[in-house]
């Protein structure tokens, strides 16, 4: 059993947009933090960022649909720090636009790949380490596209609905273990996933239809997933939390 001082999350895709943000608030708050990416030059420099706040800090590159690379990830976080406390799977891509008829097997493979696939060769190889603890906090990212009907993104579509049906599933299957599971769907929120997605125009009209008039910032979604991840939540699992300024409501 390890004696690590303080608690230790590993975060996936935390090179920028949410996961990087998340990173830093779960600094601030007092953990560790293992950055992973799949770009080893991002994901060193959060961790730069994390280790001027104070914590430790080490970064790991890895495809997240590469369920190899990830055990080998997952087992170099617990040789350095001794155990995972917290798993946040954030790592993700952007949306397919178009209709059904221009899906292709290739985005298909990628999408359900990176999302579902990170999703559960992460949990996979964290969650022994956390039953021998019987100790652990998962979030996983959904999204708002999950949870009201989205036109033009089945490939994103299914595989963040697909978010949503594990974690529910693994928060029956890990609770004898008193490991949670929660889900954060964002909303609109201002990324380079978003940027990259679309120009400013489009942004400032899809602004319009959320009811606190503007995108959420990457900090405010990190704020949730940490107050998920964190013994302020020890009683909540199997719940989705949606950060979208009232864009969906139900
Ligand atoms: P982002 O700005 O594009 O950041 C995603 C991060 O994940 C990037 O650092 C990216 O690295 C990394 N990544 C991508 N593919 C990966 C892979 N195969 N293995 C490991 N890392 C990988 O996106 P974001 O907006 O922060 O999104 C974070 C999560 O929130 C995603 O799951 C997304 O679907 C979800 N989400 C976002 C929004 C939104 O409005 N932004 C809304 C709902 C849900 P590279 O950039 O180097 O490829």
């Amino acid at each position: 059993m390890s004696d690590h001082k303080r608690k230790v999350a590993l975060v996936t895709g935390a090179g920028r947009g949410i996961g990087k943000a998340t990173v830093l608030v779960l600094a601030r708050r007092g953990f560790d933090v293992a950055v992973h990416d799949i770009d080893a030059t991002t994901a060193a420099e959060t961790a730069a960022l994390v280790r001027e706040l104070g914590v430790e800090a080490e970064s790991y590159a890895a495809d997240v649909s590469d369920s190899e690379a990830m055990r080998d990830v997952v087992a170099a976080i617990e040789h350095r720090f001794g155990q995972i406390d917290v798993l946040i799977n954030n790592a993700g891509i952007a949306s397919d636009r178009c209709p059904i008829e221009q899906v292709t097997e290739a985005m298909f493979q990628r999408s359900i790949g990176v999302h579902v696939g990170g999703t559960v060769w992460t949990t996979q190889a964290v969650a022994p380490g956390m039953k021998r603890r019987n100790s652990g906090s998962i979030v996983n990212l959904s999204s708002i596209q999950a949870l009201v009907g989205w036109t033009e993104g089945a490939t994103y579509n299914a595989a963040k609905g697909a978010i949503l049906a594990l974690s529910k599933g693994w928060a029956k299957e890990l609770a004898p273990w008193n490991i949670r599971v929660n889900v954060v769907a964002p909303g609109h929120t201002e990324t380079e996933m978003t940027a990259r997605n679309d120009p400013p125009e489009l942004r400032a009209a899809k602004a319009k239809t959320i009811p606190l008039g503007r995108y959420g910032q990457p900090h405010e979604m990190g704020e949730a997933i940490a107050f998920l991840a964190s013994d302020e939540a020890s009683f909540i699992t199997g719940q989705v939390l949606s950060p979208n300024g009232g864009f969906v409501i139900t």
